[in-house]
């Protein structure tokens, strides 16, 4: 925690950029959300603090950091084109989404060296980066499972 606020402060004052009190706000959520919130929930976190902000700022604010590898963004396939923003610092890591409760729970995996290797030996390509997405029912949506049905894809 606090791990972004600091960069994103000391990447600002390199640029010239201010640390204004909303940009400070968004840091502060994301780095302490540790999820992969929309901009849009972004926004309905932060009006809590500051009932001014608007959604243009936070999308300039995410796009700002995503210019400097502060965060990513996703498109994860259940959700079609719906954009959320990772906060994780550059890291390999993966992803599970439920496809119910559409929840993301991050992993790391000693494997995925192997999945790499594999695919470069058979391809003759060489792999820079890569992050797995895995769908399914969460453990608490596995014992709701029939709460309500928004399962509309079979895997
Ligand atoms: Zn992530
Ligand atoms: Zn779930």
């Amino acid at each position: 925690m606090g791990e972004l606020i600091n960069v994103a402060q000391e990447r600002l004052r390199a640029q010239g950029g201010r640390m204004t009190i909303q940009r400070r706000l968004l840091f502060s959520i994301l780095d302490s959300l540790g999820e992969h919130p929309t901009a849009e929930e972004l926004l309905l976190l932060a009006r809590k603090q500051d009932p001014d902000l608007n959604l243009s700022t936070v999308y300039r604010t995410l796009r700002w950091l995503e210019a400097e590898s502060l965060v990513s963004s996703r498109v994860f396939a259940e959700e079609r084109r719906q954009e959320r923003f990772d906060a994780a610092l550059p890291s390999e890591h993966h992803h599970f989404m439920c496809t119910n409760c559409k929840d993301v729970i991050e992993f790391d995996t000693d494997l995925f060296g192997a999945i790499k290797g594999q695919f470069q030996e058979l391809s003759g390509a060489k792999v820079e980066t890569g992050s797995i997405v895995l769908y399914g029912l969460c453990s608490k949506c596995r014992q709701t499972k029939n709460g309500n049905n928004l399962n509309l894809e079979t895997e």
